[in-house]
């Protein structure tokens, strides 16, 4: 099967510090053919030239990020590789910059994480104690709606394949993602080294005789996709807008639920401007019905291109998109350099519209680690605790609730050029 006939899916590599993610992720490209024997030998032996051999895998990533961070061009097809159903590409880390905003507007939505959790003695501990980012990059991938994991349990040649260690590191890990809502039972818990290639391309029986799991790579293989959401209302949230000679006002936006067919009549919200639809086209080609996921122009009549912009909703007449007087949402602050308090206004992204909204009330603070509420009320809230707050858009805005519309139900708060925090939207007070 070539790339072109495998679903593609994007995969986001998480966890906390040295616990070998850049190493994994170079071995698994070298491993499924994406990194070249040649660039691997070079990589080698400048790693021993610097006395650190192991560290020839990670050079792969290093380079990338390296130039990814300067704004490079670089060789796209360094970042895919195939398994046998699906065609990856590895996305940012959470630590680049852009991760969050691109999760968040959908520019490189992850289908997949892989939490790399080392077993290392001490290091496993430091990965979920205070300070951690095993658990946070969890609760970011949940918050931020990563439908599916898969856990490596790494370094497992440092405790000698212990099963004993592997199922310490499994249930505490296991535990803390059924907390914040996964379904462990889906999950595979891999016993990996990226230095021994331990259970990536092939189970290694011989390190690894009491594990009955799948490999990494069949793991990657065996991933399900969530049915596509086409039984629900219509959303398309508007990218843009042009009015063609010819041809009259087209939209343009990726549809996130629901189907849209020529002779729907369709609202636009908060623009409130009802129209039909005529046609709708992708990739210069013309369709009979769009489904999610689908990125695409439609041409609408009854509706002037000055009526539309950025950041309307499409939706079915008769259920059209929520337009909120106020929303209640779980927040997360990702850094701030004071804290937030009641009355602080930012700039709100959620699908593709900005809003100036105001934190109305902070009614709780949960501890980020966990999900436990720790106070009722709190006056502030800083980096790296979460909340659930009311916010109040300045302007008309869009947004749904994150269980009906997972897309529009999630936002990230900007000010200052940074994302101070992401949420996810529980509840909508409608217009
Ligand atoms: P990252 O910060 O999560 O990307 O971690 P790196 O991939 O940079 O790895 C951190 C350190 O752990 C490096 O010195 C690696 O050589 C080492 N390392 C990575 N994977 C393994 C493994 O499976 N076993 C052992 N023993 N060391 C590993």
């Amino acid at each position: 099967m070539s790339k072109k006939d495998k679903a593609h899916l994007n995969l986001v590599v998480i966890g906390h510090v040295d616990h070998g993610k850049s190493t994994m992720t170079g071995r698994l490209l070298y491993e499924t053919g994406a990194v070249d024997e040649r660039t691997y030998q070079a990589n080698k032996a400048e790693a021993e030239r610097l006395g650190r051999p192991s560290w020839a895998w990670a050079f792969a990533l290093d380079r990338l990020k390296e130039e990814r961070e300067r704004g490079l061009t670089i060789d796209i097809a360094f970042f895919k590789f195939l398994t046998d159903k699906y065609y990856y590409t590895i996305i940012d880390a959470p630590g680049h910059k852009d991760f969050i905003k691109n999760m968040i507007t959908g520019a490189s939505q992850a289908d997949v994480g892989m939490l790399v959790v080392s077993a290392k003695k001490g290091e496993f501990e430091a990965g979920v104690g205070p300070g951690g980012q095993t658990k946070e990059h969890a609760y970011l991938a949940m918050t931020l709606g990563v439908p599916s994991l898969i856990v490596c349990v790494n370094k497992m040649d440092d405790v000698k394949y212990s099963e004993e260690r592997y199922k310490e590191v499994k249930d505490e890990v296991g535990g803390f993602l059924k907390s914040i809502g996964y379904k462990i039972d889906q999950i595979p818990f891999i016993p990996t080294s990226a230095l021994d290639a331990a259970n990536l391309k092939v189970l290694t029986p011989k390190l690894t005789p009491w594990y009955k799991g799948p490999c990494l790579l069949e793991a990657l293989d065996q991933v399900v996709l969530p049915p596509k959401p086409t039984e629900k209302p219509l959303r398309v949230p508007i990218n843009d807008v042009y009015s063609i000679k010819g041809v009259g006002t087209v939209p343009v936006g990726r549809v996130e639920t629901g189907i849209m067919k020529p002779g729907m009549k369709i609202t636009f919200m908060p623009a409130d401007k009802t129209g039909e639809v005529k046609t709708i086209e992708m990739h210069h080609e013309e369709l009979s019905q769009a489904v999610p996921g689908d990125n695409i122009g439609f041409n609408v009549r009854g509706v002037e291109r000055k009526d539309l912009g950025r950041g309307d909703v499409a939706g079915p007449a008769d259920k059209p998109p929520t337009v909120a007087i106020d929303f209640t949402g779980q927040v997360m602050v990702i850094q701030h350099p004071t804290a937030i308090t009641v009355g602080y206004t930012p700039v709100v992204h959620a699908h593709t519209a900005q809003v100036a909204c105001r934190f109305d009330e902070i009614l709780q603070k949960i501890d980020q680690r966990s999900g436990q509420v720790i106070q009722e009320k709190p006056d502030f809230v800083k980096k790296g605790e979460s909340m659930v707050a009311k916010l109040v858009p300045l302007k008309p805005m869009v947004i749904e609730s994150y269980k009906e519309f997972p897309q529009l139900g999630r936002f990230a708060v900007r000010d200052m050029g940074l994302t101070v925090a992401v949420g996810i939207v529980t509840k909508v007070t409608p217009r």
